[in-house]
């Protein structure tokens, strides 16, 4: 026992490089009491959610339930109708927000790269234009390319000439290039083929716990999210239903609509819990 008291009292996964986390160090990001309206229907009720530093955030739940419209909040895309958006300590407004943005890598399904744009250039858009010198852009992105496993001949070809694979790398690396607080990713391997998904899913892994980054990411696969998630957030309609891990979710669900979601995905694990389902 006496071996154990280096341990970290937690036992989640804790990053490389990252202090494990803690609540007195005040949470990366805070949503306070947000809520969303478009065409005066609640796509997201007053919720309330802190995100640790360090730690890795799923998202998951229906089509439309709200994910892509929380994680926008996050990086100041969409304004709360009410409550606030606190990163770092700082709150979100129209003051800090160009500012908070750079702060935050927000990754999207297809990468959104800038098509007439190189690799290169795409990753080292927003550093040029902050005036970082060409030697330190260059070797940001040599370093970058590394971490995510681009082949450097990829750099200096536009998004149209890669694999979906190698243009989502380079979606991650421009999130990365100015060293942010926080990742955000919006179902980043949603449009991959199944091979190139677990390839990928193994290197983001490695990278959110090499860089000790404090990660949202949206998801449907409840695999994925078991894989990622230190916790897991269930939305339906608007809400977060049900938060904790994976295991939470399929063995104690809060309710009927977990129970479903949770029966409708197919991944091997699952049939032990289709089993108690049944019953
Ligand atoms: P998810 O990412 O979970 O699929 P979204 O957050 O994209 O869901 O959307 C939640 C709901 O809000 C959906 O019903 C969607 O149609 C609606 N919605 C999202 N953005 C807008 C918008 N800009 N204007 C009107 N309705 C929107
Ligand atoms: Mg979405």
């Amino acid at each position: 026992m006496p071996a154990m008291t280096t341990q970290p009292r937690s036992t989640r996964c804790i990053p490389d490089r990252a202090a494990a986390p803690s609540p007195a160090d005040g949470p990366m990001i805070a949503l306070d009491d947000v809520a969303k309206a478009y065409g005066g229907r609640w796509v997201l009720e007053p919720t309330t959610i802190a995100v640790f530093r360090g730690t890795t955030t799923v998202l998951i739940g229906p089509s439309g339930c709200g994910k892509s419209t929380l994680l926008r909040m996050i990086v100041g895309l969409v304004a709360p109708d009410r409550g606030t958006v606190t990163i770092a300590g700082r709150r979100l407004d129209a003051g800090s927000v160009s500012d908070l943005r750079r702060r935050i890598g927000y990754v999207i399904q297809d990468g959104g790269l800038f098509p007439h744009l190189t690799g290169r250039d795409n990753v080292g858009l927003l550093a040029r234009h902050l005036g970082w010198e060409p030697p330190r852009i260059t070797a940001r992105i040599t370093e970058l390319a590394d971490l995510t496993r681009l082949p450097a001949a990829a750099l200096d070809r536009f998004p149209s000439q890669l694999s979906g694979g190698q243009r989502q790398r380079l979606g991650i690396m421009r999130a990365l290039m100015l060293d942010p607080a926080a990742l955000l990713l919006d179902e980043p391997m949603a449009a991959l083929d199944p091979l190139v998904r677990y390839d990928l899913q193994e290197d983001l892994r490695r990278i959110f716990r090499a860089t000790g980054k404090t990660v949202v990411m949206v998801t449907h696969d409840m695999g994925e999210a078991g894989f990622f998630g230190d916790e897991v957030l269930l939305l339906g309609a608007g809400r977060v239903v049900q938060r904790g891990t994976l295991d939470d979710l399929i063995h104690a669900p809060a309710d009927e609509f977990v129970r479903r979601f949770v029966s409708a995905q197919r991944f091997p694990g699952l049939s032990g819990g289709e089993g108690r389902n049944a019953s």
